[in-house]
């Protein structure tokens, strides 16, 4: 099956807009909203916070880092376990995924407007499958993907085999890396992950530490307001009844002021938003100029 979704890689489409049918959950683009998440025996609350304080044996990152230099706690077990079991069908078009695939376009365009990537030096946090970070390398990007789940890096190896695109794969936390590699790329790309982890600001804080002076990044994520809600968690799970209540985890949304907040205090300077719409009776995404109710992408720079 995995191989079998592999084959079905979708070219990349440099439009303002894409068409697709709707994903299960709407235009929310999570896939840990998806309907595979229903396959999830939900993680015991106890489980998820021992997961923040013993790490050993889970993420093998802590067996690495030093006394003085501690490996990042920020990420929740229960997070990570969806997308470890939706691993499979990451490249699978017609799949809990869909919604990346079909948005991908729009945002290597929109990306690719701002900061042209070919030669440049990427960093794609929270990479998962590796839809973003192999379009990224496609067009020219030297790029490294990092996340914590395994499944998806081990799916991402094995289409980037495939595809005979270069990327380069890491199991490590963005705050480890940005100690390792300070100051070290051009582009920093973080799409829609940060919904998923427990501390937004640090995620962003590492990014930025993560970028050269003057280097560009890019995030995107979902915001916090009752459209939001009524559309990721009310529809999804209370009237359709596609997932099981409780899946999505509204609290994680995150406001774009709060984004851009957090990304001033870590010393970057915003360049542009942009909403992410999609009309349900059209099936088409489309990168707006003001309409940031529900998915949102915003460009920062690093100062030179
Ligand atoms: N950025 C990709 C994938 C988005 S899905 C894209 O837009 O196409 C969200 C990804 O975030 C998943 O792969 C999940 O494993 C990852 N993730 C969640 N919490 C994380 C954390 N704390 N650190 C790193 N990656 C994380």
């Amino acid at each position: 099956r995995l191989l079998r979704g592999a084959r079905k890689t979708v070219a990349s489409k440099s439009k303002s807009s894409a068409r697709a049918r709707p994903s299960k959950f709407g235009p929310t683009l999570t896939p840990a909203d998806g309907a595979g998440a229903r396959e999830l025996p939900s993680t015991p609350r106890w489980l998820r916070l021992a997961g923040r304080f013993s790490i050993q044996g889970f993420n093998d990152v802590s067996t690495q880092a030093s006394p003085s230099q501690a490996a990042s706690t920020n990420f929740d077990t229960g997070e990570l376990s969806k997308f470890q079991a939706l691993a499979s069908r990451w490249w699978d078009p017609e799949s809990e995924f869909k919604p990346l695939h079909a948005i991908n376009p729009l945002r290597l365009g929109w990306i690719e407007g701002l900061a042209p990537l070919s030669g440049q030096h990427i960093v794609d946090v929270g990479c998962g499958g590796g839809i973003l970070a192999e379009s990224m390398a496609r067009v020219g990007g030297i790029v490294t993907g990092i996340d914590l789940a395994d499944r998806p890096l081990k799916v991402a190896e094995l289409h980037r085999l495939e595809s005979g695109v270069s990327v380069q794969y890491r199991r490590i936390a963005a705050e480890d890396l940005a100690l390792e590699e300070p100051a070290a790329f051009d582009i920093v790309t973080c799409m829609e992950m940060l919904e998923h982890v427990p501390d937004p600001a640090s995620t962003i804080r590492a990014c930025a530490q993560l970028a050269k002076p003057g280097g560009w990044l890019f995030f995107s994520t979902i915001n916090r307001n009752p459209k939001a809600f009524l559309f990721a968690v009310i529809g999804a799970e209370y009237i359709l009844r596609l997932l099981p209540r409780g899946t999505h985890e509204y609290d994680k949304f995150i406001k774009p002021s709060e984004l851009v907040g957090s990304a001033r205090t870590a010393g970057l300077d915003l360049v542009e938003m942009k909403g992410l719409t999609y009309n349900p009776l059209s099936q088409v995404y489309t990168l707006h100029p003001r309409d940031v109710s529900v998915n949102y992408l915003v460009a920062l720079r690093k100062p030179a």
